[in-house]
């Protein structure tokens, strides 16, 4: 099932479940706005390059439109548009006053250097400045993206609307970035998984873990673990897989990422086949990484009994299915990797009130709303009769709609 058929029927079966009208059902699901540009840009050889770039902007009944922009091959319109409203359940869930979008290009950011992805990011800002904005549409980092490439769309921003350092989150520190925010979603994804083992008597310390992607989130994630005295037994990045069921040295792994740019020939474990990685024998698994990755294929297979989607919909209907019957409990995306767009809100809210917070105070802040994120899912998962995924659908779509009938429909 394709990324957006499967977060499709999610909502439908969450919008079923809070008994939804069928006309506010369809309003929710279609998009606000879907925005397709063509980038062009010279090449550094002199030639020249077409890509496509994406913003779907799927809701803003609850605040302005939030969400990542991401430079990856398999970017396209059916993935942003699931990734853009999966945003607006996320940052509802979050109880952050915003709304839902996702924007791309499809590209591949290693084949670019670094002067080619500047030009391809004003370009694509050009393309869409009159469409953001910081009480319409802010976006921030996500895959192939980061704090640079953020200063360069503020950069551009700024030329036709003034210094505005809220219309993007996640920049560098220097241009208005918030302490903590480079951390946030591997950190959010840890105090989740703490809130989500406590309901079972238990703590990281001690637990095994397996983490698939090692870029910022599973790199994040993993040291955060190892801090808290957790076991990281395998990771895996784009280069390859590594496994060491003594726990694996995860600062000398970083260390030797930092030096070499990839996990290979580190000899603090053995090399293992990535696909293997997801069926290891493990207490929690935290795809870190694209979408679709646990599927009917691999599903029957997993052995973990705890999965944390600290990527976006790592899990495909098929595989919750499967998952669910095996008596594994996830931990759902839209609550899960929801650490990152929180302390994007911090940040904005920073930078309106001009004022900067310690990082003391944004990793407190970021605790409290996944805690209470987390009481709030398992309060429907009560009301509802349903699983966590079903809890953060119910919560983020009912606040929605409450939002959306209050605002009514009045032309
Ligand atoms: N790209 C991140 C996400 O998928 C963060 C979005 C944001 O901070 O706006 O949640």
């Amino acid at each position: 099932m394709n990324a957006l058929a499967a977060t499709n029927r999610n909502f439908r079966l969450a919008s079923r479940l809070l008994g939804l009208d069928s006309k506010l059902e369809k309003s929710l699901l279609i998009p606000f706005r879907e925005i397709k540009v063509e980038c062009t840009i010279p090449k550094d050889d002199g030639t020249l390059a077409t890509y496509v770039g994406f913003r779907i902007q799927h809701d803003n009944a609850r605040g302005p439109m939030k969400g990542g922009i991401r430079y990856h091959p398999e970017v396209e319109p059916d993935e942003v548009n699931a990734l853009a409203q999966l945003m607006t359940w996320k940052t509802a869930v979050a109880a952050i006053p915003y709304g839902g979008a996702k924007g791309g290009i499809g590209c591949n950011p290693r084949d670019l250097s670094k002067s080619e992805l500047e030009r391809l990011t004003r370009v694509f800002t050009q393309k869409i400045h009159d469409l953001i904005g910081i009480h319409t549409d802010v976006p921030a980092p996500d895959m192939g993206t980061n704090a640079q490439t953020m200063a360069w769309i503020l950069d551009e921003y700024s030329k036709f609307h003034g210094h505005s350092p809220a219309v993007v989150t996640g920049k560098p520190i220097d241009l208005g970035g918030s302490l903590g925010r480079e951390a946030a979603t591997g950190r959010g994804v840890v105090y989740a998984t703490e809130a989500l083992l406590a309901e079972y008597g238990k703590s990281i310390k001690g637990m095994t873990f397996v983490i698939q992607g090692f870029g910022n989130v599973g790199s994040w994630a993993s040291r955060l673990i190892h801090e808290k005295g957790g076991k990281v037994i395998a990771v895996s990045d784009i280069t390859g897989a590594l496994k060491n069921p003594n726990g694996i040295d995860i600062p000398e792994l970083l260390k030797h990422k930092e030096a070499t740019g990839s996990l290979k020939s580190f000899n603090g474990g053995d090399s293992m086949d990535p696909n293997e990685l997801l069926v290891d024998e493990c207490d929690v698994l935290i795809p870190c990484a694209l979408g679709g990755v646990l599927n009917r294929e691999n599903a029957a297979d997993v052995k973990a009994k705890f999965i944390i989607e600290a990527a976006n919909h790592p899990t495909d209907p098929e595989a919750d299915e499967i998952l669910s019957k095996k008596g594994v409990i996830i931990l759902p995306d839209i609550y899960a990797n929801a650490g990152g767009v929180t302390v994007s809100y911090f940040e904005w809210v920073q930078n309106i009130q001009g004022f900067m917070w310690d990082e003391e105070k944004v990793n407190q802040e970021l605790k409290k709303y996944m805690t209470k994120a987390f009481h709030n899912i398992k309060n429907m998962c009560q009301s509802h009769d349903c699983n966590l995924r079903m809890g953060a659908f119910t919560l983020g779509v009912n606040r929605v709609a409450r939002a959306t009938i209050l605002r009514g429909w009045e032309a």
